[in-house]
């Protein structure tokens, strides 16, 4: 069933230029989710190869031959390094299916959306034009957009590949040097990535990439003196720590958190337009997306109905290994698969459908079969807290107010669905909502690569994706200059 006979990443850390074992010599095995077997091995990095990357970037940012680049020239290289993410698309997705257990097509789609993000803020490098300001007679005044200088990535492992083009091309695009430290369940394909930005013609340093665990290079990485800024896309547990880390340094940082992202029905719902989109939007990579459509809220007139129906689909859903391609793959982990399970056991609610596991599927594998609950009461553990798994909550409200209340009930805000046909209700509803993206009469996880995306409270803050992330990978200086 393993694909082995694609090249995978040798366990090396790319630092100022340079492939390199873990200064320690020490390595991690890799797991592939699918059978439960190790398959590769990555550097297990600490403090010291943390230094080295460091200073790498800082080299290659201070007066190095990365910030001698024009804007236009940053951006052609990333727009390079698109059209060899989309050349190299299907040796990287079936890397991705490996280390992840998701299905190949989930794969595919994901190396589509990693070359896309190059080529969009490639062709964004030199767009974010600054202002000149009006002043007093004798000034004339700009505000200019700047790199931070030396940015740190800590990225998970539900899309590595992804999660790699969301931050690190918006910095990159404005002329930051980047340390990268993925996930240690799975970041394979940010390594072949980084490879391919090498070929691209990237100069030494702009691009590092630290393998290891969170706990010890994400660590090092989070409280280095010598970064300017954090992008972290993970749990909200570490998140804290991150912002802490990044307090103590006096520099900012965006969190990208979990979510417990609603979906409305109103009593006019197009029904048959949105069963797929509930169902694709918590079994999409197994549920272990942020902004995974995890509770549905269905108005009373129509819960009957529409429950019948997503019993009815959920009966249809499969879970199985990454070559058999099926509705979803296998969890990212032991630890992930128990971590669902114990949601599983101690559910609250009735347990209304079940899909279930392929049953040729290696019984190894961290598979969980999709599950339906309902009624849901809002204030339920399932209701309320990320389970990161393919588990969706339906919860009965009586009317509008009651939707939003209930919808704006958890500690997390990240993205929303409304699906009514009333156009009123539409904007009320999604203006009233308490989170950083709201679909009406659809639902796409995490929406499109223009599109601003983030969340509030537990979700995290700052806005990745569109031409806002390149607000977050600059900050502005404001240059007052005195010629009368
Ligand atoms: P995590 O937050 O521990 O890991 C995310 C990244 O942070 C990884 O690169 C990890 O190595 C790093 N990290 C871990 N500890 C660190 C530390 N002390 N300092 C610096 N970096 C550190 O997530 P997890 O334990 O792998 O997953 C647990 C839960 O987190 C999931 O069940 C899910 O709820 C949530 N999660 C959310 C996302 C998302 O996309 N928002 C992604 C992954 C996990």
């Amino acid at each position: 069933m393993k694909d082995l006979d694609i090249a995978l990443p040798d366990p090396l850390n790319l630092i100022g230029g340079r492939w390199q074992p873990a200064a320690s010599g020490k390595t991690l095995d890799m797991i592939c989710p699918s059978d439960g077997a190790p398959f590769a091995t990555i550097a297990d990095s600490d403090a010291t190869d943390i230094d080295a990357a460091v200073a790498a970037a800082r080299e290659a940012f201070d007066g190095g031959a990365w910030s001698a680049l024009t804007a236009t020239e940053r951006g052609r290289l990333l727009m390079a390094l698109a059209r060899l993410i989309d050349d190299h698309a299907d040796r990287l997705a079936r890397i991705e299916a490996l280390d992840c257990g998701k299905p190949m097509k989930q794969a595919r789609a994901d190396m589509v959306a990693t070359a896309r993000y190059f080529e969009f803020y490639g062709g964004a490098a030199d767009k974010l034009h600054g202002e000149v300001i009006p002043f007093l007679n004798g000034y004339a005044v700009t505000a200019e957009h700047e790199p931070h200088g030396v940015t740190a990535h800590i990225i998970p492992w539900n899309y590595p590949a992804q999660m790699f083009g969301r931050t690190v091309a918006p910095a990159l695009a404005m002329g930051n040097a980047t340390v990268v430290k993925p996930a240690e369940d799975a970041c394979l394909t940010v390594l072949a990535l980084a490879a391919l930005a090498q070929e691209a013609g990237f100069p030494d340093g702009a691009l590092n990439v630290v393998t290891g665990r969170g706990h010890v290079a994400g660590a090092a990485l989070s409280s280095h003196p010598g970064i300017d800024f954090i992008s972290f896309t993970g749990s909200p547990e570490v998140g804290v720590m991150i912002q802490t880390e990044a307090a103590k340094n006096f520099i900012g940082c965006t969190l990208e958190l979990g979510g417990k992202s609603p979906q409305i029905l109103f009593e006019d719902a197009d029904l048959e337009k949105a069963l797929p989109v509930l169902t694709g939007a918590i079994v999409q990579n197994g549920g272990q997306t942020c902004s995974a459509g995890s509770r549905v809220l269905v108005h009373r007139d129509i819960w009957e109905t529409l429950t019948a129906r997503l019993v009815e689909r959920f009966g249809t859903l499969v879970a199985s290994s990454h070559g058999a391609d099926r509705d979803l793959g296998a969890l990212i982990s032991l630890k992930q698969k128990g971590r669902v399970e114990e949601f599983l056991r101690t559910a609250g609610a009735p347990l209304m459908a079940e899909g279930q596991v392929d049953p040729e599927a290696p019984k190894e594998g961290y598979y969980v079969a999709p599950r339906l609950y309902g009624p849901v009461d809002p204030a339920d553990r399932l209701a309320q807290q990320e389970v990161f798994g393919p588990v969706l909550a339906a919860i009965p409200f009586e009317d509008e107010a009651d939707a939003v209340r209930i919808a704006n009930g958890t500690e997390f805000g990240l993205a929303a669905g409304i699906w009514t046909r009333d156009g009123g209700r539409q904007y009320r509803v999604a203006k009233a909502l308490r989170c950083g993206q709201v679909f009406i009469n659809g639902y796409g996880a995490g929406g499109g690569i223009e599109l601003p995306f983030g969340g509030v409270r537990k979700s995290g803050h700052g806005r990745e994706k569109g031409l806002m992330a390149l607000l977050e990978f600059s900050r502005v200086k404001t240059i007052i200059n005195h010629h009368g």
